[in-house]
């Protein structure tokens, strides 16, 4: 091929126009020489065989190549590496070549140029994106182990924190009773009731640290049984009654399908689920308000709706609220309290409520129509909880199939 034979016989010029163009103002001329001999030997071969794919090597080896302040930076050098080895060619081959056959041979070249254009920048896009992939995932891990670190530290203080507070508890209960034998008056008795609040607030919140750390640590194991969903709900509905009194609010429970079927779960942890939403339920409703509770039964699964007539909620924050210490707005004008109108929290309830759902295979999540303490548009809470006909820790399994077995034998 005719154009080929030019091209071969530009060789030392090309060379030499490269090596000083690529090596401008500095000595490295014979450092690039044999690369861009490399690459003039492959460009010739690429263009006999009509294969741009010769040039593939040696694009991957300069891919591979790149070093952290290229990947780092934001232009591209190795298709700017590209562009200045195409002019050299051009040029090159319109000082040293007649009209026709310079076009002709660039003709034949262009193909090569295009594909490594092409190339480069996929390589060049590839390298940047694992590279970036890395620092993400090392950026992730010791945000992992921060977080962790922070758990431990939150376990660590919640366990140092629950033993002078078993000790005040102790004294304040026999400090009441001592009193109560010496005649209790009216300011004493308010005090003491002071004290007994306060340390129940704060062990509650101690113990809310300690679910938070051991869900954290996927540590949280449940204690299956057989439970019914309607019983966990008349516990409430004691437990809550003052507090409902308190509020001036109503607390109606439908008798949706399921609610009274018995499915396996642990019931202390549900009934906490339960507790943590209804909480906030009566906290962000207004004096007044109604929460309503209703369900319904999906293939596999209790869909329990606990529903407010409160402020409602953000949609930028219906998932935000589920972050362990969330509250919304301006947190420090409201006074910590569990039931007072907009009672500030630690904001772990909900992250508490979502861990224990989720490892009973469940899910909790919020609708509402916004936030407005005007028009209190309310919130729904959607919690979702697996149907279980067998208890999957094999142990009460196979006690409650004997159980079963007995109870069929006297029946029969
Ligand atoms: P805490 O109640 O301790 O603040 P939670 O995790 O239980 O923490 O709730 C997080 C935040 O979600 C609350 O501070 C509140 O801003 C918002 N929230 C929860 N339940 C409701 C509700 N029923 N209506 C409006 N806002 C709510």
């Amino acid at each position: 091929m005719q154009e080929l034979d030019l091209l071969i016989n530009l060789r030392p010029l090309w060379l030499d126009r490269a090596c000083q163009v690529l090596a401008r103002g500095s000595n490295t001329h014979e450092d690039i020489r044999p690369m861009l001999e490399r690459i003039f030997d492959l460009m010739i071969q690429a263009a006999n065989t009509g294969d741009p794919a010769w040039l593939d090597t040696i694009l991957t080896e300069w891919a591979t190549s790149l070093t952290q302040t290229d990947l780092e930076g934001s232009s591209s050098n190795l298709t700017r590496l590209i562009k200045e080895i195409s002019l050299i060619t051009y040029t090159v081959i319109r000082q040293n070549l007649p009209e026709r056959p310079a076009l002709d041979l660039m003709g034949l070249l262009m193909p090569c140029f295009g594909f490594a254009f092409e190339r480069i920048a996929e390589k060049e896009m590839q390298a940047k994106v694992t590279y970036l992939t890395d620092q993400l995932n090392q950026v992730k891990q010791s945000l992992e182990k921060l977080d962790r670190s922070k758990s431990d530290f939150i376990a660590v203080a919640a366990h140092e924190l629950k033993t002078p507070l078993t000790l005040i508890d102790g004294y304040a209960s026999m400090l009441r009773e001592s009193m109560e034998q010496a005649g209790l008056s009216p300011t004493q008795a308010v005090l003491s009731d002071g004290i007994q609040n306060g340390t129940r607030r704060l062990r509650m919140i101690i113990d809310d640290m300690i679910d938070m750390s051991l869900i954290d640590n996927n540590l949280l194991s449940l204690n299956f049984q057989p439970l019914w969903i309607n019983r966990l709900f008349s516990v409430l509905v004691d437990e809550l009654s003052n507090s409902l009194q308190d509020r001036h609010q109503q607390l109606e429970i439908h008798p949706f399908p399921g609610i009274s079927e018995m499915t396996f779960g642990d019931p202390e942890r549900l009934l906490q689920v339960f507790r943590n939403v209804l909480y906030n339920a009566i906290k962000f409703t207004p004096d007044g308000g109604r929460i309503y509770v209703d369900g319904r039964k999906l293939p596999g699964f209790f869909e329990v709706t606990i529903c407010d007539t409160g402020i409602g909620i953000a949609p930028d924050d219906s998932q935000v609220i589920f972050e362990k210490f969330v509250r919304l707005g301006n947190t420090s004008l409201h006074s910590s309290s569990k039931i007072k109108f907009k009672g500030g929290g630690p904001g772990l309830g909900l992250r508490i409520a979502k861990g224990i759902l989720e490892s009973h295979g469940g899910a909790i999540w919020v609708e509402s129509p916004g936030y407005d303490e005007k028009l209190c548009p309310g919130s729904t809470f959607h919690l979702l909880i697996p149907v279980r006909t067998v208890s999957p820790d094999a142990r009460m399994a196979r006690l409650f199939a004997s159980m079963a077995n007995q109870t069929k034998k006297e029946e029969a």
